[in-house]
């Protein structure tokens, strides 16, 4: 196994889904965070495909930086513009809808960014759970506490536009089921998806929330975790992609990071309309087989 087999595809017309939606104009601003690398990352390159705004953001400027050069280099109609922020700083986090704010009618959140701590409950650093938390449930509250009241503000009553939008949380196949060593991650999930059906509650329709979990994608977070995995288990990291993160799916395949940002497309888009507080489960059918 080598980091070829990870590899992922890079964007490009080809593989990123285009929907006619008017509300798809650069007036349009998508606030999309964890966009320096993976699912952010592509999902940035896509919703700016797709004719927005994109207010890409994360801790990791160099990573800002190359979404910014793939829009440029497959020629996007949208664009993507760049906001380096930290999810555990609160003022940070206002900051980023305010940015957003400037740059047109607030309309979506993308909430992506998120990080991997493997251990048992026994030996799990409390800060590495509280700092997960942080970052993949109480900065996707705060996100929407502030873009919510935008996104209502938005679009005009004459073009029958106003207030709508949508907010889409990226939570996984770890928000529906558990596995051992992930306890920080899968309770922050389970929580997300708790949120986005907290966020539709209040959104009365036109504001919709909604969730995407997938199984294992080809991104840093995961290459990453495979030796830790492998070790914590006592098992090849071969082993580890074939037997644990494929073993229980029935297409044996990780999932390309533009996959997941084309769900994102869908979910935003008027063929959602009726998307509200429900999760899309692309998991290959690692949840609903045996
Ligand atoms: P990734 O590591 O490639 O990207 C995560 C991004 O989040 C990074 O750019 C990182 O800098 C950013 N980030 C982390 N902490 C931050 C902070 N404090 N402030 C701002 N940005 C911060 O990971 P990915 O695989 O693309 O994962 C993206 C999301 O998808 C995560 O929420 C993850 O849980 C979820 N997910 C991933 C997979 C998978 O298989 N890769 C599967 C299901 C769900």
């Amino acid at each position: 196994m080598t980091d070829d087999d990870f590899a992922p595809a890079a964007v490009s017309h080809e593989n990123v889904m285009t929907v006619a939606d008017d509300r798809f104009a650069p007036g349009n601003v998508a606030i999309v965070t964890g966009a320096a690398s993976g699912i952010g990352r592509a999902t940035a390159v896509a919703l700016a495909a797709n004719g927005l705004t994109v207010l890409a953001t994360d801790l990791d400027e160099d990573g800002l930086a190359d979404a910014v050069e793939r829009a440029d280099e497959i020629g996007v109609d949208g664009s993507v513009e760049t906001h380096e922020a930290d999810l555990t700083n609160d003022d940070d986090i206002e900051g980023i809808v305010d940015a957003a704010a400037e740059l047109g009618d607030v309309r979506f959140v993308a909430n992506i960014a998120g990080l991997q701590h493997i251990d048992p409950i026994d030996e799990f650093p409390v800060e590495k759970f509280d700092l997960m938390h942080q970052v993949m449930l109480r900065a996707p509250f705060l996100l929407a506490k502030h873009a919510m009241p935008h996104i209502r503000e938005s679009g005009s009553e004459a073009a029958g536009t106003s207030g709508t939008g949508a907010i889409g949380n990226m939570a996984s196949i770890h928000g529906h089921t558990a596995t051992e060593d992930k306890a920080a991650y899968i309770s922050a999930k389970f929580g997300l998806r708790g949120l986005t059906q907290a966020i539709a509650a209040e959104g009365d329709g036109t504001l919709r929330a909604f969730s995407v979990s997938t199984g294992y994608v080809k991104t840093p977070l995961v290459t990453e975790q495979i030796p830790d995995t492998a070790a914590e288990r006592g098992i090849s990291e071969q082993e580890v992609v074939e037997d644990v993160m494929l073993g229980d799916a029935k297409v044996k395949e990780m999932m390309e990071p533009v996959e997941v940002a084309n769900l994102f497309v869908l979910g935003f888009s008027e063929h959602a309309r009726h998307l509200d507080g429900g999760d899309l489960t692309w998991d290959g059918g690692h949840l609903y087989t045996y």
